[in-house]
């Protein structure tokens, strides 16, 4: 619930005689006053329904595991929440910040305190203003309580049963772009706001904003460039969850007239620094990418590295998306040396070594299938041109559906020139359309060196950034 509420005369005096130096016109002259809905739960309730659900949240969700930006994250976080107004303070309250390795523009957080920022979002946002206005925004949802002051409208009695309501509607209800996930089998979903409520979280994180040091236009800012960048692949849920309320951004700048903030912070270097951190890290999946393969996701801890085993108990399977963090191997018998994410292992001989995920091989009618990973190796042809070379190896692997989709082309392995080209094959295990890059160059002893890259068909573009890392990885010692 908003009402004006006007700043005391003296103060409002002392800035009148301020402002008549310069002779500019006095029109704003009160901050919106925010009161807190009625909420039949209690203020420890809010904290068990966060705590469940960003345990679950945790579950089905990638959490970056990069301690330099959720550090840097948190920093930002912690100094919003220590300005967040007194009278929306909670003690028991315990806001923290974590990172989602998703490329959609979005953000949420959970009743209590938990907060998850989208990958997606710390890239697309101009400034550390923009990121900080959606943190604040969030900040206020919570602070407000918003979640249990909705489900109190919907439950008559604010009991434990209703408490195990509101959870099913984070946990179970379908909401925005969220339904779009809940037909695919990720089980999280977000309260969707009413406009009163977002209009309440954008006027609350505009003051919060100002306490914190920054300009609270850069809130309206970010709201102009989730639109502009949601249009393209990867869009943003962020406006369906919290939908717009018509005259959003003016509303913004107005209760920005009167939050006067000194040379507000806008960007930092630990900003600039923490997004080409991100952006180099590749792709990260969509969230709807995320759903469809319906599992739990890597943390980013390294495997250990198990040097010529054969896979005799691997099963096919769920598979991780690649890590983000890599993993630098010799293999080979040293001839080669390629980093990959850190949550694949190496599999194979001494001619052939594979680097996969769990779940990405298996046994299938006595030899070794793989799904998804890549394979080095060294194999002998007949011709010393590499086109006729590459041409007869491929030619030996294609007993099945192997069809080449692309022509060669040049491309450089291990600073060597090479050629690349694409095919498409059924795995023979799965019945899964895969694509199949395979990239080769010739050894001083006119072997041929390949590197073969594998993954289903409609996962490719998930594995594409990982693939491109390990072949730029590559180095080759004879
Ligand atoms: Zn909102």
């Amino acid at each position: 619930m908003i009402r004006k509420n006007y700043i005391p005369l003296q103060r409002l005096i002392a800035s009148l005689t301020i402002f008549a130096f310069f002779a500019m016109p006095m029109v704003a002259t009160a901050q919106t006053q925010i009161t807190l809905h009625s909420n039949k739960y209690k203020v420890s309730d809010d904290v068990k329904v966060g705590r469940e659900a960003a345990a679950e949240v945790e579950k089905q969700f990638p959490i970056l595991n990069d301690r330099e930006a959720t550090n840097y994250v948190s920093r930002v976080g912690e100094r919003l929440a220590s300005s967040i107004p007194q009278q929306f303070q909670h003690p028991e309250f315990d806001y923290y910040f974590k990172i989602v390795n998703a490329r959609d523009i979005n953000a949420f957080a959970l009743p209590g305190g938990p907060m998850y920022v989208n990958r997606g979002m710390i890239e697309a946002a101009r400034t550390e203003g923009e990121m900080a206005g959606v943190m604040a925004h969030e900040l206020s949802h919570v602070a407000l309580r918003h979640g249990t002051a909705q489900a109190s409208k919907s439950q008559k009695y604010g009991t434990a049963a209703g408490v195990l309501g509101i959870l099913g509607q984070i946990i179970g209800g379908p909401a925005g772009a969220a339904a779009q996930i809940a037909g695919q089998g990720v089980g999280v979903y977000f309260l969707k706001f009413s406009r009163e409520y977002e209009t309440e979280a954008d006027i609350l994180g505009a003051q919060i904003m100002a306490r914190a040091g920054y300009d609270p236009r850069d809130l309206a800012n970010m709201f102009k460039t989730i639109e502009q960048q949601s249009g393209g692949g990867g869009g943003g849920g962020f406006l369906s969850d919290h939908p717009s309320p018509s005259n959003r951004y003016a509303r913004i700048n107005q209760e920005a007239q009167y939050l006067r903030v000194e040379n507000p912070i806008r960007s930092s270097p630990d900003f600039s620094r923490i997004q080409a951190r991100l952006r180099g890290m590749g792709s990260a999946p969509t969230m709807a990418e995320i759903a469809r393969s319906g599992q739990r996701y890597p943390t980013g801890e390294t495997t250990g590295n198990y040097p010529n085993n054969y896979p005799d108990n691997g099963s096919l399977g769920r598979v991780q998306y690649p890590s983000t963090r890599y993993q630098t191997y010799s293999t080979l018998g040293g001839i080669v040396r390629a980093s990959v994410p850190a949550n694949w292992r190496e599999l194979g001989g001494d001619n052939s070594a594979w680097f996969a995920p769990e779940g990405a091989y298996g046994q299938y009618q006595n030899q070794v299938v793989y799904t998804h990973g890549v394979n080095f190796g060294v194999a002998q042809t007949q011709s010393r041109n590499l086109q006729q070379a590459t041409q007869e190896f491929l030619n030996s692997l294609g007993q099945g559906n192997l069809r080449q989709r692309s022509g060669f082309q040049r491309t450089t392995i291990g600073g060597r020139s090479g050629l690349t080209t694409t095919l498409s094959n059924t795995n023979e295990a799965t019945g899964q359309a895969e694509l199949v890059t395979v990239v080769t160059t010739q050894l001083r002893t006119g072997e041929l060196f390949y590197m073969i890259a594998v993954a289903p068909e409609n996962e490719w573009s998930s594995y594409q950034a990982a693939f491109r890392n390990i072949l730029r990885s590559v180095q080759i010692n004879e």
